[in-house]
């Protein structure tokens, strides 16, 4: 006979993937807790972000990430809508700024194009800089259902849905470790010390060094953890597991977590206003998206993020000698040749779960569930970058359509 779990779900993770995730269980009627180790929700990866709803253009075509962005673009516009939640579709001009740039704006649009992406509108230099007056380029293509969501205000109403749904959102609460005894798992819970999630680095350790901490039992369980996804999932797939099952032990299986690699992103705000309506992106680079003017729901531009491998997370702002701002400066007056001195002010940071290396093509998201683990009643989410936020509501869609039907 199983014994029975203290509750039915457990998400860990109440960012804006771990809460979407948490609403699709509540209101599919089942019993849910969501775990996270800050004081609110969204305080790491979904309050560091850009807000722009992406409509879908780099993803390899049939890639969870262009299939997910594609379908959580439209679920986010009517949640929005239906939520109060703010969300504007100002449209995206991606530019080429010289002829050399033309071969790679070509190619995006193709691969957009491919990942099922029909609204993209192709613009000479004149007819960009008709919509822009201040813009340089020599060609652009418009994406008019790129667009900009109020992160905090979709992640405060993806909690509100969960809460009327009768599930609960526990804050303050780190889970160390994760063990599987009976059909059931068995979460370490530890108050949260500041810090200690600013300390961690890309090694793992599987260690349960809150032996005599407070515990909850579960029957189903999600790892929403962003960053610390891998080395949480290594505390329940302990890198020893080939020797467990050769003495014996059914559990865990062979499967490894993939490792988590940080990628940061800094931003730079505008001082006064830019005159720009559309969101301008030039062509991607290693890593991001090269460095692009986003307006916030408020109408304030920043530009970012740009990419620094890390091996910790870290939130500093780094530019010790101002060689981020000149090379900011540079980047965005290829676009913006009038970009006044000295308007650049240094913003915040973001880091990156990436699940590739630098140098290393994107990976894609990594959803593992129990046709990847071996493991009934459990997903873990990985890498969840970029477009994780347009992404989450079609995830949770994903993520649940699997364990609704174990
Ligand atoms: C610089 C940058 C720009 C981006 N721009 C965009 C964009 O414009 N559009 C877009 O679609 N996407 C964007 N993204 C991606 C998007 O922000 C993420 O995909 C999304 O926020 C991921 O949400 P999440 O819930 O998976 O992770 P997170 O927001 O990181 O949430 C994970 C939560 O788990 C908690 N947690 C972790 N471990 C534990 C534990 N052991 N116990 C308890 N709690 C734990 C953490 O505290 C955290 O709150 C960007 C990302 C970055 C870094």
């Amino acid at each position: 006979m199983s014994a029975t779990a203290d509750i039915d779900c457990v998400v860990i993770g109440a960012g804006v993937v771990g809460l979407a995730i948490a609403r699709a269980l509540a209101a599919a009627g089942r019993d849910v807790m969501v775990i996270e180790q800050h004081d609110r929700v969204g305080a790491e990866t979904s309050s560091r972000n850009s807000e722009v709803i992406h409509a879908g253009l780099y993803y390899a075509p049939g890639s969870l990430k262009a299939r997910l962005c594609l379908e959580g673009k439209a679920l986010l516009y009517s949640f929005a809508a239906e939520n109060g939640v703010t969300a504007r579709a100002l449209g995206k001009l991606l530019v080429a700024t010289s002829a050399a740039e033309l071969p790679k704006l070509e190619t995006i649009a193709a691969n957009a194009k491919a990942s099922g992406v029909d609204d993209l509108i192709a613009l000479s230099a004149a007819e960009a800089r008709a919509r822009e007056p201040e813009l340089s380029c020599v060609k652009a293509y418009l994406s008019p259902s790129t667009g900009i969501v109020d992160s905090h205000g979709l992640m405060l109403a993806l909690e509100g849905h969960i809460q009327s749904a009768g599930g609960e959102v526990v804050l303050g609460t780190r889970v160390t470790h994760i063990k599987r005894d009976g059909g059931l798992f068995h979460l370490t819970l530890a108050p949260f010390n500041a810090g200690d999630a600013a300390e961690e680095t890309t090694a793992e350790s599987g260690a349960d060094d809150t032996a005599s901490a407070e515990s909850i039992s579960c029957r189903t369980l999600v790892v929403a953890a962003g960053l610390h996804a891998s080395r949480l999932a290594r505390t329940l797939f302990p890198a020893n597991a080939a020797i467990s099952d050769a003495v014996g032990n059914a559990e865990p299986p062979s499967y490894q977590p993939p490792e988590t690699h940080f990628a940061k992103g800094h931003y730079f705000t505008l001082s006064g206003r830019a005159p720009f309506t559309h969101l301008i992106y030039p062509m991607p680079s290693d890593g991001g998206l090269g460095v692009h003017l986003t307006l916030d729901i408020a109408g304030q531009a920043k530009f970012g993020p740009d990419v620094a491998w890390t091996d910790t997370i870290s939130y500093a702002f780094d530019d010790p000698d101002g060689e981020r701002r000149a090379a900011f400066a540079g980047a965005i007056g290829r676009w913006w040749p009038q970009l006044p001195q000295d308007a650049l002010q240094p913003g915040y940071t973001g880091v990156r779960p990436k699940l590739s290396r630098q140098g290393e093509p994107a990976a894609d998201f990594a959803i593992h569930g129990p046709r990847v683990h071996g493991v009934d009643h459990l997903m873990i989410l990985y890498g969840i970058e970029s477009p994780g936020l347009t992404s989450a509501l079609a995830i949770a869609r994903l993520c649940t359509s699997e364990l609704l039907t174990l």
